[in-house]
């Protein structure tokens, strides 16, 4: 039996619909920007599998990092054991986050660092005697798919069945020049009611709303309404992190600090699975008491896993070496120039940018999951690229390793789709 009748056999894969989808493409092999098949045929991975292997698939300088960490320490406790890997990366990562940002909490996923924030700011109020109850969110925002996450997720098309469940969130739209005054009204009604603990949000670029992007100086607005008030801000930057917006940070782009950040995805660079909460001395402080019972009672089997600290350690270091500086303005260049060389044409709607984040709406209407989305999907695959269209949006938000003939191949792949279809 190959590999894909095998892989029909017992598995179940993330957002498929097997019965129209049964059958999922075996990658063997991956290195740098490439992915390899059974055939020995390449994609080039223009999203990074998920935006996590930014430093490129199986980075060689993280490799030896972690070999070094396997034979060294592999897993222990994190609740009353600690150890030099997450000790250094708590260190690394107060270096370059938001001057304001002091603790670090461990988790395993986007979703998981989203709960934590979450429930630290339900507990931040709870332990200082308010009981605030409910989140804020935008409306077409993407938090993750655990239940405090997918509540705060109003993007979130298919959670029919589990609607009833939700925590309590009230929603906002993302803002723009034409709505942000009434934004702000809506934000200040519902703050009114005493009942707001936290406002959750993506900053400056929505990953899952098909890279929709809305300005700084808006979300600026709303993060020190916020924090006039007392409601806990919460920056998913799950997907901005690293470097991907073109500072270290989205955040570093708006005045107005988040309390809370919630980190993944490239943190651990496509190695392993893990994630971050930051938080500021002052909600870490809410924490601290004489009774147990205003302890933070959330942990996970593998949080802070050595080998998982190892990898995130050498992807931060990467990230700021200027090697990896440049080919961060080297992207953004070469979007830049190919940006102007389709934003006129006849099947684009419109484009975007920020940093090496590309998004390019075509003129035409699709379903997210329809059929016409399918058919560009193979497009590029045939042509040996692997993008994800997210409805009628194409995104490129490529390993920063691309090199300038791959990244020309997307460009070639994506004019040629405008050309004929
Ligand atoms: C991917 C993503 C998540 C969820 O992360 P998982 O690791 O898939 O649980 C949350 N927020 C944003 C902005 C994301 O892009």
């Amino acid at each position: 039996m190959t590999l894909k009748e095998r892989d029909k056999k017992h598995l179940w894969h993330p957002l498929t619909q097997h019965k129209i989808h049964p059958e999922a493409l075996p990658i063997v092999k991956a290195k740098g920007a490439l992915l390899f098949d059974e055939d020995d045929k390449t994609y080039i991975d223009g999203i990074a599998s998920w935006y996590t292997a930014m430093y490129g698939h199986c980075n060689d300088f993280i490799l030896e990092k972690v070999q070094e960490q396997m034979q060294q320490l592999d897993q222990i406790v994190f609740a009353g054991f600690t150890h030099k890997p997450a000790i250094e990366l708590s260190e690394e990562l107060i270096k370059i986050l938001p001057d304001n940002q002091e603790k670090i909490f461990f988790s395993d996923n986007g979703s998981t660092a989203n709960e934590v924030g979450i429930k630290m700011a339900l507990q931040y109020h709870f332990n200082k005697g308010e009981k605030r109850n409910t989140i804020i969110a935008f409306k077409d925002g993407f938090h993750g798919d655990t239940f405090g996450a997918m509540s705060a997720s109003g993007l979130s098309v298919y959670n029919g069945p589990f609607e009833d469940f939700f925590i309590n969130v009230k929603r906002i739209s993302t803002p723009n020049f034409e709505n942000i005054d009434n934004v702000i009204k809506q934000l200040q009604a519902y703050i009114k009611t005493n009942e707001v603990a936290a406002f959750i949000y993506e900053p400056l670029v929505q990953g899952a709303n098909a890279m929709h992007m809305y300005e700084a100086r808006y979300l600026d607005q709303i993060l020190s309404i916020c924090k006039e008030n007392n409601v806990i801000t919460i920056a998913d930057e799950v997907m901005t992190g690293f470097g991907k917006t073109g500072k270290l940070f989205a955040s570093e782009y708006i005045e107005t600090k988040p309390d809370i950040i919630s980190m993944s995805k490239a943190l651990t660079a496509g190695f392993v699975p893990m994630a971050v909460t930051s938080c500021t001395q002052e909600i870490y402080d809410a924490f601290l008491d004489d009774s147990v019972g205003k302890a933070f009672f959330h942990a996970h089997t593998y949080s802070a896993n050595p080998i998982a600290c190892s990898v995130a350690l050498a992807a931060v270091e990467l990230l700021q070496t200027e090697e990896f500086q440049n080919h961060i303005d080297r992207i953004i260049r070469a979007h830049k120039d190919f940006d102007t060389r389709i934003k006129e044409h006849s099947k684009v709607k419109t484009t975007r940018q920020k940093g090496v984040i590309y998004a390019l709406e075509l003129n035409i209407d699709m379903d997210r999951y329809g059929k016409k989305r399918y058919e560009i999907f193979d497009h590029f695959m045939q042509k040996g690229i692997f993008l994800r269209p997210l409805g009628n949006t194409i995104y490129i938000l490529a390993p920063y390793v691309i090199t300038d003939e791959q990244l020309n191949s997307v460009y070639d792949a994506i004019v040629e789709l405008l050309d004929t279809i």
